[in-house]
């Protein structure tokens, strides 16, 4: 064996378990675990002492490349949508290669530390120079035997309304993207993104890649262009392959119409993808009081059956200037701003940062999970549940990538000198004295 994880808990499993690593990176067998028996004296042995393994967290939506350009080539003074787009689209114009790969790679560092080992990055492709993507498909390369990197061919001005925005996105996809997006409320007319939407998914089934669209991300109540993504996923080759994010006009919606796309969206087999940080931050800006919340129907799509994951999006960059790409801080974020608070519901925000995620990306299941003949990515967990990780913000103990560590992060308590008492340790779990 080339490593086994012993005493651990594993989701949806009752007791402990041990996980065996064999020589080739892959899960050999699970197995209940035995305090009695003795570990083996050869491989890497690595105790659990009951923490939670999981398979290792997704990030379905982030854009490497602004990530780490807030304050340049000056601050969002106001923190809105608006002033973020002319402090992007300033600080374009000075992008290189080595600058974008900096900062994608220094991002995905952070995010090998906090346990995130498939990621789908956006891309703006609306550059006549393609300069970020070609960077990110150099990124793609070198972390591929230890990470899963997807691109979005993301057209950020258009693709109808964009002088040459469709040939860009051609281009994009010719040069190597994986996954084709759209952003059909920022097209001039409604009409624009109806058509933005058919090229998209045609380009799609032309190469067998998947659709991400940013869609409907604006406070507007008739910005509907969900519905028509949903139904070109349901009509063409693309059911299950198709991802809605954002959605943030959802949170608009009337009653009688919600209850419409509820039924459409779970038919359809499309993701949604909530981004908590940025829609808190930039939606309703444009509101007196009561003010908008700014995010889509969360809780209600989960309840109609539709697969809803939780992105960061972005990372200091001109739409936020904070995050550390840590994917518990979004969900802790999202199961507040999504009131996901309810006893059973804690643990689906865990899910929407693993699993579900993962539906997004379309990892496969032979491919993700912790189970014999899947690769033995995971992490372990300082904590014993979703809930316990979430609330306690832990950062995990082994980050295992196919059967080698990648991070390692040794327990760190707090020493505390309470009055009258002798030195102790707080790690913030609940053990009454
Ligand atoms: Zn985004």
């Amino acid at each position: 064996m080339r490593m086994i994880v012993r005493g651990a808990r594993l989701l949806h499993t009752h007791g402990l378990s041990d996980v065996e690593v064999a020589e080739d990176g892959r899960i050999a067998r699970v197995i209940p675990y035995d305090d009695q028996k003795e570990p083996p004296a050869t491989g890497i042995l690595i105790e659990a002492h009951g923490g939670l393994l999981s398979a290792p967290f997704v990030e379905p939506h982030i854009h490497l490349d602004t990530a780490l350009t807030a304050g340049e080539p000056r601050p969002n003074a106001s923190g809105t949508l608006w002033e973020g787009i002319a402090c992007w689209t300033e600080r374009k114009r000075t992008l290189t290669r080595e600058d974008v790969i900096a900062r994608a790679t220094e991002v995905l560092r952070w995010q090998a530390a906090h346990g995130v080992l498939h990621v789908r990055t956006h891309c703006d492709i609306t550059d006549p120079d393609l300069t970020a993507l070609d960077a990110l498909l150099e990124v793609r390369d070198r972390v591929r035997d230890f990470m899963t990197l997807q691109i979005v061919a993301f057209p950020q001005e258009g693709i109808v309304s964009f002088p040459g925005g469709e040939g860009l996105l051609r281009e994009a996809v010719a040069r190597g993207a994986d996954v084709v997006g759209a952003i059909p409320h920022f097209e001039d007319t409604r009409e624009d993104g109806v058509a933005s939407l058919h090229t998209a998914f045609a380009l799609a089934e032309e190469h067998g890649l998947r659709v991400d669209a940013h869609c409907d991300e604006i406070d507007d109540e008739q910005s509907r262009f969900v519905e028509v993504l949903a139904t070109l996923a349901m009509r063409s080759g693309l059911r299950g392959r198709a991802t809605a994010s954002h959605t943030t006009a959802m949170g608009s919606y009337n009653g009688a119409y919600s209850y419409k796309l509820q039924r459409l969206l779970s038919r359809s087999g499309i993701n949604l993808v909530s981004n908590p940080f940025a829609n808190l931050g930039l939606q309703g800006r444009f509101d007196a009081y009561p003010k908008r919340r700014g995010l889509t129907q969360v809780k209600e799509m989960l309840a109609a059956g539709v697969n809803v994951a939780f992105g960061h999006d972005d990372v200091m960059d001109p739409w936020n200037a904070l995050g550390t790409a840590n994917p518990l801080q979004t969900a802790l974020v999202g199961l507040y701003a999504a009131q996901l608070t309810g006893g059973d519901e804690v643990p689906l925000a865990f899910s929407m940062v693993t699993e579900r995620a993962a539906r997004v990306l379309g990892l496969a299941e032979t491919e993700y999970g912790i189970t014999a003949g899947a690769p033995a990515s995971f992490v372990l967990l300082p904590a014993p549940t979703p809930e316990e990780a979430i609330r306690r913000q832990v950062r995990p103990r082994y980050v295992v990538s196919r059967g080698t560590v990648l991070a390692e992060t040794p327990p760190a308590p707090t020493r505390l000198n309470w009055p009258g008492e002798p030195p102790s340790e707080v790690d913030f779990g609940r053990r009454l004295r």
